[in-house]
């Protein structure tokens, strides 16, 4: 069985949201997760802000727009039918955000309320399917989904509680839940943060062992460079999930790292694909990946380079010790690193604690600061025994100033670090010189 997870676009308008009927109903039994309706949470939260101010009606112009958004979409999507528990789901949910209204809200609150847009595309989608005549059976994922006290999915719950559910309904023909939201430690409703819906179905793949997790978005898969800077991009056919990971870091959005460790760890392929162009082959994602080859390249903006070059460095020890215990006092996480005999290069990018990391680091020995720099990532598989990607990679960049290099750090990338102002060009002599 398939996980198939459709994104807030996939699903944003009454006649997207036939389009992804048809696609579910094609893939025969599966497990559906679905977003909220583009927009849709970006209003829950302005509604939360509002309440939270104490601006009533604020909150209430909200409401009542993004109410009459989901009556035009009910219009639509049910001209010739009865949106039966469509319109019940949409009539309950905004009778529940304005009893908000009433109250000063709670943290508790604001999940109830950011927890509709997920419960309202899947009663829409649940009510479409069931007018198709296919058996589709609502799981509702706070029956199911939990979080440990530190956030974490609880798997074990989640497996036993998913199992049993789907036992119960031997006859379906689809399975629909809500991405995103779940239940806390304490039986809350409570979410797996913004853009989780991902999350929820490399959860879901994973525990109940799928053959697959599709997520849909719209585009064809992960590109080999950024679509926005360079042309003639491609779809890279197959990724490793390592080089998945170093690509969402370093600044491909397509997927988040953390989102799809359960699918890794539980080796369940996840293959992106487009909504719009759903015969395109995609992106596949899996532990094994075609060896000897240069997939992508992203790049990441915003970066800070600091310096620390000392003579006290040389043939001692501590010193780099030293060096990261100040980044560590300051809760600042490290993205990049160079050393030399006698100093070394880091690289940052949250810069909200630059000034007294920087005094820290005066203490053992003299800092300079690089601003508006760009991590540019080159993944594929680089294990060291491969000859010529470094070669290649550097000769692309032959007329441009490279800050530093990273290699070796995994079998899967090669970081070099320019001026911001630098990057598209670099970008795009890459790909012409590796692909
Ligand atoms: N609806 C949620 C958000 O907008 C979750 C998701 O779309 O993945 O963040
Ligand atoms: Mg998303």
């Amino acid at each position: 069985m398939n996980v198939l997870k459709f994104g807030g676009t996939s699903v944003g308008s009454p006649a997207r949201i036939e389009h992804v009927a048809d696609l579910i109903e094609k893939d025969g039994k599966n497990i559906t997760v679905l977003s909220a309706m583009a927009g849709t949470t970006n209003s829950l939260v302005e509604i939360s802000e509002y309440l939270y101010k104490g601006n009533i009606p604020g909150a209430q112009e909200t409401i009542n727009a993004l109410e009459a958004k989901y009556y035009k979409v009910l219009d639509e999507l049910f001209a010739d039918a009865d949106p039966g528990t469509a319109r019940q789901a949409v009539v309950r949910t905004f009778a529940l955000l304005r009893s908000y209204c009433a109250e000063p809200l709670t943290d508790a609150g604001e999940k109830e309320i950011l927890a509709q847009g997920e419960l309202l595309s899947t009663a829409m989608m649940h009510r479409l399917l069931t007018l198709r005549g296919r058996k589709v059976v609502l799981l509702p994922a706070l029956d199911f989904m939990r979080t440990l006290p530190g956030g974490e999915p609880d798997m074990k719950h989640i497996s036993t509680r998913l199992r049993r559910l789907l036992e119960l309904e031997p006859d379906a023909d689809i399975f629909l839940t809500q991405g995103y939201i779940c239940r806390n430690d304490h039986g809350g409703i409570d979410n797996l943060k913004r853009g989780g819906s991902d999350y929820t179905a490399s959860i879901i793949g994973a525990v109940i062992e799928a053959d697959e997790i599709q997520i849909w978005t719209d585009i064809d898969g992960m590109h080999n460079n950024d679509p926005r800077f360079v042309d003639d991009t491609r779809p890279v056919s197959r990724l490793h999930f390592e080089e998945a990971a170093e690509l969402a870091y370093f600044g491909a959005k397509i997927l988040h790292p953390a989102c799809v460790l359960p699918a890794k760890l539980h080796n369940i392929p996840v293959r992106l694909l487009n909504t719009m162009q759903p015969d395109a082959p995609g992106t596949l994602i899996c532990n094994t990946a075609p060896d000897g080859t240069l997939k992508a390249i992203a790049a990441k903006d915003n970066i800070t380079a600091i310096k620390i070059k000392s003579g006290r460095m040389l043939l001692a020890y501590g010193f780099l010790h030293k060096v990261f215990e100040t980044f560590e006092n300051h809760r600042t996480s490290i993205d990049m690193i160079a050393t030399s005999e006698v100093g070394v290069t880091l690289t940052i990018d949250d810069t909200s604690r630059l000034a007294a990391i920087v005094d820290d680091l005066k203490h053992f020995g003299t800092v300079t600061v690089d601003e508006d720099m760009v991590i540019i990532c080159i993944v594929g598989d680089l294990e060291w025994h491969n000859t010529g990607f470094e070669a290649k990679a550097l000769a692309a960049l032959a007329d441009i100033p490279v800050r530093m290099i990273s290699y070796g750090g995994s079998n899967y990338n090669i970081s070099v670090l320019v001026r911001a102002s630098d990057k598209v060009r670099a970008l795009r002599e890459l790909s012409k010189h590796l692909f």
